[in-house]
């Protein structure tokens, strides 16, 4: 009866106000990034680099896994459904540690926000954003701007260097405690009317994870770090003991040649995420690392991740 206990365990946490969320979806996730001390020195290139496309694919498996909880439980959704997808990955992303942030989570939420900063300086210098505006999702720089946003309001003290820069402009950041107090109380009406009961622990489906054999060492190196982290298999293990769905939900990690994507689709109820999005992510913080020092320790979150390693001059 473990997943009683655990369960019992997620209920309490429910009732005393704290965190539920977080420690129901994600992962306890203790890579070789969280067993260093909080030295930014002492990280290396490589440990960063393994954070940052880490944190992207946290951050993509659980906006895909909102999705799927909005399918599966025909959950109410008032606005975009991209955006509330956005909205259940961040928030579960903050309280991934415990209410009190901490530094490595912030870390990975701004390696996130950073990696939606690069896409859309991307898409601004390789396509124009004509795209962009019809798509289905926010545009890449307001997943910046809504990720820093949640993050800062979850805890406005640790944060205060992203308010009023270029990550948070003072306008927009005034409202974001009283945002992410809303995500918070959302996802704690998700847990309280949807998450498995007590009693409801068989038949237990839920998601199941299956990484097809890559075809690139740039793609089998994220893959081993995915094995490695347990990162991708908790997550799914918690989805799966905190919800009661009535049938699987395979994560799958497939080769999709010249598609960088991830997505679900609710007609076979399946989450596949491309190695090609991996690789993606890698190239991307892999440029960051080449690009000018001044754009990297002109940018908030960059230069929270970068700045020891490149010797920004003090703000
Ligand atoms: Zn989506």
């Amino acid at each position: 009866m473990i997943a009683e206990t655990k369960y019992g365990k997620a209920v309490a946490f429910l009732r005393s106000g704290f965190f539920a969320f977080g420690l129901l979806l994600s992962a306890v996730w203790e890579g070789p990034v969280a067993a260093q001390d909080n030295e930014e020195a002492a990280l290396s290139r490589e440990e960063i680099v393994q954070l940052v496309v880490l944190a992207n694919l946290e951050f993509t498996l659980l906006h895909e896994i909102g999705h799927a909880l909005i399918d599966h439980f025909e959950l109410p959704v008032f606005g975009r459904e991209e955006d509330a997808a956005d909205q259940i990955a961040t928030t579960t992303m903050i309280l991934r540690n415990n209410a009190d942030v901490d530094a490595y989570a912030i870390d990975r939420l701004l390696a996130v926000s950073g990696q939606w900063l690069s896409e859309w300086k991307e898409e601004r210098r390789v396509l124009g954003s004509a795209h962009a505006f019809w798509d289905s999702h926010s545009l890449s720089i307001q997943r910046f701007y809504n990720i820093n946003c949640l993050l800062y309001g979850a805890n406005p003290d640790e944060l205060s260097f992203l308010l009023d820069s270029e990550g948070l402009p003072a306008e927009r950041g005034f409202l974001c405690e009283d945002a992410y107090k809303l995500a918070y109380r959302s996802n704690l009406w998700l847990l309280e009317n949807y998450g498995r009961a007590a009693t409801d622990i068989v038949p237990f489906h839920g998601l199941t994870v299956e990484f097809q054999p890559t075809r690139d060492p740039r793609h089998e190196k994220v893959r081993g770090w995915i094995v490695s982290s347990g990162l991708v298999r908790d997550i799914a293990a918690r989805a799966t003991e905190f919800f009661p769905w009535r049938r699987e939900v395979p994560v799958r990690f497939v080769n999709c040649p010249g598609s960088a994507e991830a997505f679900y689709n609710r007609n076979v109820a399946e989450i596949t995420v491309c190695y090609e999005l991996l690789e993606l992510f890698l190239t991307s913080v892999e440029k960051d690392f080449a690009a000018e020092l001044a754009v990297v320790c002109g940018n908030a979150g960059l230069r929270r991740l970068f700045a020891a390693r490149l010797s920004c001059l003090p703000e």
